[in-house]
């Protein structure tokens, strides 16, 4: 599995299994057993998925030694303060089941995020937080947090999937040597970017799927990805993405089908995110 290296010298592998809205915990369970199999080490969840302990289970059952694995979970909007921060977190790392976690992330941008991430560096210092990140993060909220940040995030991970590109984005936390990590990498299965004609004929030209072009893509765009799907052989097909290389045209071909048109979840939606602190 390849690995991308952080600003601060830590190492992501570049793919991970995403378990947003896996609700059941065989399927959790039975998901992460395929992912482990096919070679996935790393695993994307959050406290508002409300998975975190059946992932924790599935984890601890696979024998796979905790080093080898790279986890990341998210601090949700209703933790305001430096206090709730550190509380939200230990419970997180009781529900997964270990002493560390890779990477943690600022789930959204909502009030407090510069307290947040106080909390956050601090137990960062403390070793307990291997890398720290934000997530749904735009220029200005970054450069907000920055005036009182002492530490750089490490990761900001955003929607961004070929119908929503987010280049100057990309531009923008590449010049500030912030890892680009996409969350809704296929477009979540909506908005029919899996059928796209230009997707489909670079699929055909190189006998893979359109969901392989598109992660493929992404992996090309120095861009760290966590498909998600709770089906064996899809999962598999996610991760058989190492074989093949597109070609420069391909690559700019894929640029132009960018229709800037987000999902979900808007970043900028303040009163979506006022509501979200009194979501638990
Ligand atoms: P995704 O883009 O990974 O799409 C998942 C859907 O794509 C599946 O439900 C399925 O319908 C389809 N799919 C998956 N593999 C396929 C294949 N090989 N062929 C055809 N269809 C396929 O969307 P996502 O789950 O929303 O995002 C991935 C992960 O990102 C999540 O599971 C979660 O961990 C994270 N995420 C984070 C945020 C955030 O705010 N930080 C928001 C959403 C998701």
């Amino acid at each position: 599995m390849k690995q991308l290296k952080l600003n601060n010298g830590q190492m992501i592998p570049q793919l991970g299994l995403g378990v947003f809205k896996v609700q059941d915990a065989n399927d959790l369970r039975r998901s992460v057993t395929d992912a482990l199999k096919s070679g996935y080490r790393h695993f994307d969840t959050a406290a508002i998925y409300h998975n975190e302990a059946w992932l924790g289970e599935a984890l601890a059952e696979s024998g796979i030694k905790r080093e080898e694995l790279f986890i990341t979970s998210k601090v949700w909007n209703s933790h305001t303060t430096y206090e709730d921060t550190i509380t939200a977190f230990h419970e997180s790392l009781k529900k997964l089941q270990t002493d560390y976690l890779d990477l943690y992330l600022i789930h959204w941008p909502s009030e407090g995020y510069n307290e947040k991430w106080r909390a956050m560096e601090s137990l960062y210092a403390e070793g307990l937080i291997k890398s720290i990140g934000v997530s749904n993060f735009e220029k200005p909220h970054i450069e907000k947090l920055l005036t009182t940040a002492k530490v750089k995030p490490a990761i900001d991970q955003v929607e961004t999937h070929p119908y929503f590109q987010q280049k100057k984005l990309h531009d923008y936390l590449k010049s500030l040597d912030i890892a680009h990590e996409a969350w809704g990498p296929l477009g979540q299965g909506k908005g029919h970017v899996l059928e796209d004609p230009t997707l489909a004929k670079i699929a055909d030209a190189h006998n893979k799927s359109i969901a392989q072009i598109i992660l493929r893509w992404h992996l090309q765009r120095d861009i760290v990805v966590i498909p998600k799907s709770i089906h064996t052989e899809r999962i598999a097909q996610n991760i058989d993405v190492f074989d093949f290389t597109l070609t420069d045209e391909e690559m700019t071909l894929i640029s132009m089908i960018d229709k800037n048109q987000r999902g979900s979840g808007d970043p900028n939606d303040t009163e979506w995110l006022k509501e979200s602190l009194n979501r638990n």
